[in-house]
């Protein structure tokens, strides 16, 4: 670990963090004349306890850490070889994988839901998307159908054979949409909610986690890292924009961070072009700079009808637009040397064949 200090230190001030360092376990080593940078290197070297960061940066001599990843412990890259990667049914992200979830924002008729279902499935989805608990900016907009919109995605999974991952937005409520769901997803306004974050990480379920609306990347890994702290590997960041100064785009697709993250982070990273774009005519292109930038998956908003939804109609794509990306995606996948994952083989239905006396 590399520090840099204030520059109106005097020695009393750096005793401290000297003595505290030694006590974890570190070798501490000025590397300038002025004191101004220092390095801890464990005796033995390891890595030392995920907490010994937090603890050293505390101290107010401490200006920064200037490690070369800005990257927490545990979601800290591992090398090339020992990448994350998440498998929830048919869908995997990470490892060369790439796999697209696709939904409603909201879940709302069962009929609509299972048509979605069918065309993004057939379109190369693996994973279903649709919120039953939604968190709204006012109060006073569509809050989701709760227990019922639930039901109704466990329904479609059934009659259409994909797994689907929904947002949970009360520690309270994650054992019933566990119970219910194959990925749990913490949406932007819960990031910073860290017994949210151990509730789901205790629930032992693959977790998407969306990067706060105004979230430092470094904020994004440590809610991470309230996950993986659990015990619980198995993490999806999601990067779908946070807020920008220029009214364009609903959000600005922060497409630096998402190859920043391929690399200091073994987690895999999915972009969310829906809620960057907030118009749908600019769904598509954000969704390929995503993937370029190195994403392992994207997770889209798809409706055959966004003129008679309650939420986020307008950045929704049709069936056959989203068709039509996952063309596209197939083949910057290729390109980037990673491989589309593939929705779960239709059965053929099994005919009940009358017997006829000979
Ligand atoms: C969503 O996925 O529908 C959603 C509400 O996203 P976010 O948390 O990114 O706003
Ligand atoms: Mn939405």
């Amino acid at each position: 670990m590399l520090l840099s200090l204030r520059k109106t230190q005097s020695k009393a001030d750096v005793e401290p963090l000297l003595t505290l360092a030694r006590e974890l376990g570190y070798r501490t080593r000025f590397l300038d004349a002025g004191r101004h940078v220092l390095e801890l290197v464990r005796e033995d070297g390891s890595v030392g306890a995920p907490s010994d960061r937090s603890r050293i940066e505390e101290l107010a001599v401490v200006k920064q850490v200037l490690d070369a990843s800005d990257a927490p412990e545990l979601t800290e890259a591992r090398g090339a070889t020992q990448p994350t990667v998440v498998r929830v049914g048919w869908a995997v992200f990470g490892g060369g994988q790439v796999s697209l979830i696709a939904g409603p924002c909201a879940v709302e008729e069962l009929e609509d839901l299972v048509l979605v279902a069918h065309a993004v499935k057939r379109a190369g989805a693996t994973l279903l998307r649709g919120g039953a608990f939604k968190p709204r900016t006012s109060p006073h907009s569509f809050q989701g159908l709760g227990r019922e919109g639930l039901a109704r995605l466990v329904a479609a999974r059934e009659e259409v054979g994909l797994e689907f991952v929904t947002e949970v937005l009360d520690p309270r409520d994650v054992p019933l949409v566990a119970d219910a769901a194959d990925m749990l997803q913490v949406g932007s306004r819960s990031m910073s909610n860290a017994p949210l974050l151990r509730e789901v990480g205790e629930s032992g379920r693959p977790v998407l986690l969306k990067r706060g609306l105004a979230a430092t990347v470094r904020e994004l890994l440590l809610a991470a890292e309230y996950v993986l702290a659990t015990g619980n590997p198995n993490v999806v960041l999601c990067e779908r924009g946070v807020r920008g100064f220029d009214g364009v785009t609903r959000n600005l697709l922060d497409v630096g961070a998402v190859a920043h993250l391929a690399t200091a982070t073994h987690l895999p990273v999915v972009v969310d072009p829906s809620h960057a774009a907030g118009r749908s005519e600019l769904v598509a292109p954000l969704a390929l700079a995503g993937l370029a930038a190195g994403a392992d998956g994207l997770i889209v908003e798809v409706h055959p009808s966004p003129g008679r939804v309650h939420s986020d109609g307008a950045q929704a794509l049709s069936p056959s637009a989203f068709e039509e990306l996952a063309r596209d995606v197939r083949a910057l996948a290729r390109l980037r040397g990673k491989t589309l994952a593939v929705p779960r083989p239709e059965v053929p239905p099994v005919y009940e064949v009358e017997e006829t006396a000979p």
